[in-house]
Formats: structure tokens, sequence, C-alpha cells
């Protein structure tokens, strides 16, 4: 069988994803060990039966509904690249928007320390140690895969001299540390417990429950990391989320309870707003 055989095979058989042409590309690629121009300009090139075999394996899997980031081992977030397998959630493009933000507010900031709650795949914390060259980031989570992904895509992007990654239950690992955050930055679990049923299957089949879950509001981890955060920010500290897609003036309202003065909200590129800064 050649390259072009088997995308045409398998092409309609992935009916079930939305991107079932970039689907096949990306798995041959990893199959072959090609990028897709390749796969492009070699179209009559056969294929060995090992590979087929690999290929229909991993075709399967998507099939099934395994997140392509899943099978591949790997995501692209804010151009830098991160490592991901299951018990982390996949880092999206609708969290870019808080990257730039806090980048944005620590210009003003001299080697801003920074503590990003809930890291997962550490995909906050090391844009934020790439993009921003003197800042210190601790990134903390209470699931010891989490930890072990984040510390592989530091040291993959080169930042882990600058990151410190603790197992921690919110901010329990930092009490006794001796120096106050300039920036709380998260994005934590905030589906609605009930919403959780309804999300895509490869969402709630395969991605972690414990990253999504926010509670019966969704707003728990606002909650608990608002009224904590008064505790370990600095006395202008700034205090970062990312809310889903109809919590900003929830997540306001909270910030405004624990004595945050002002607060500004951001729409991402989808006009959905997105990030909640309090100050
Ligand atoms: N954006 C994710 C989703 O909609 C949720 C991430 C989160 O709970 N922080 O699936």
């Amino acid at each position: 069988m050649n390259i072009r055989q088997i995308m045409m095979n398998s092409i309609k058989e992935l009916s079930s994803s939305a991107t079932p042409k970039l689907d096949v590309e990306l798995i041959l690629c990893k199959v072959l060990d090609v990028d897709r121009l390749y796969l492009h300009i070699n179209l009559d090139e056969d294929i060995t039966k090992e590979q087929e075999t690999e290929f229909y394996c991993l075709l399967n899997q998507r099939k099934e509904g395994r997140p392509i980031a899943y099978i591949l081992g790997h995501r692209e977030f804010m151009g830098l690249d991160f490592f991901v397998k299951e018990g982390v959630l996949i880092p999206r493009p609708d969290t870019e928007i808080l990257i730039e933000e806090v980048i944005n507010l620590s210009k003003s900031i001299k080697s801003p320390l920074i503590v990003d709650i809930g890291t997962g795949s550490g995909a906050i914390s090391v844009s934020l140690a790439k993009y921003i060259k003197d800042a210190k980031v601790y990134s903390l989570d209470i699931s010891d895969t989490a930890l072990e992904v984040g510390k592989i895509n530091a040291k993959n992007n080169n930042v882990e001299d600058r990151i410190t990654f603790l197992k921690s239950d919110l901010f329990s690992s930092v009490e006794n540390l001796n120096s106050k955050f300039d920036i709380v930055v998260s994005n934590p679990p905030y589906i609605k417990k009930d919403d959780i049923y309804n999300l895509d299957k490869d969402v709630k089949d395969y991605e972690p429950i414990l990253a999504l879950d926010g509670g019966e509001d969704g707003l728990n981890f606002y909650r608990r990391i608002t009224k904590d955060s008064l505790m370990f920010l600095k006395e202008n500290g700034v205090l970062a989320y990312e809310v889903g897609h109809d919590q900003a003036e929830d997540v306001k309202e909270i910030m405004i309870e624990n004595n945050f003065k002002n607060i500004k909200i951001v729409r991402d590129l989808a006009g959905i707003q997105r990030v909640v800064i309090g100050f």
C-alpha cells in the first residue's frame, strides 16, 4: 500500500472527527516519522506492513475518540512544544490570552515571582518562564502525573532552572515560603459538575475530570484560590484567571468580595470574556 491509498482509505473512516484529513495525516506522520509536506510530495511511496499495522492501531484509537494530542504525545501552545499524556489536560488556544496578559503585566515588575495553581502539563508556567526572561515560577499541582509531565516540559523548553514544581493542594506547599508572590495565575477546573456529562466524548472520556470539575456551580476553585491568594500575594500583587465562557462576572464578584479594588476582564479573539484579573 502507498501513502495515497492509505490516506484515501482511512479519511472516510474518521467521520467522527471534526478534522479527519488532518488527523489521518498527523497519525501517518508519526508512524513514518516524517512531516506533512513529505507526505504530499511522496504520495506514491510504499509503506511497510508494520507501518500499516501501527497506523491502523492509532487510527482506531482516534475513531474511538482518543484525542489526537494524546495519540501524538504532544501539542503546540504559545509557539512551544508540549508533551502531553492522559492525566493532564491538553493545552488549549483559549488559554493563550491569559499568558499574553500576564506577560504584559509583568513588564513593570522586576524579576517577578509567579505561582501557577494547578499547573497540569505546565503550559502556563513554561510559557511564562520562556517569555518573561527574569521570572521565577512556582508550579503547583495535586496530581503526580501533572508534576511529572510539567517537569518534562520545563526541561524540553530549557526553563527548568527557573521553575519549581511542588505537589500541593492549592497553596499548601508554599505556606512556609519566605517571599510572597507578584502574580498568582491559574486556569482552575471550572466546568459545572452536571455539565461534565455534556462535554464532548473526546474530552469527558479521556481528559482528567480532576482538571475540569469546578463543583456544583463551577466556581469552587475561584472562591478558594481568591480567598487564599490574599495571604500569598505582595501588597501590589495581581491575581489572573482563565474563566469559563459565562463566568467572568461571577469571578469578578468573588474578587470584589475579597477586597480586590480593580478588576479587568479581557475577551479572547472569539469575543468571549476569558480572562479576569484582580489588582
Ligand atoms: N476549557 C476546558 C474545556 O472547556 C476546561 C478547562 C478548565 O476547566 N479549566 O474543556
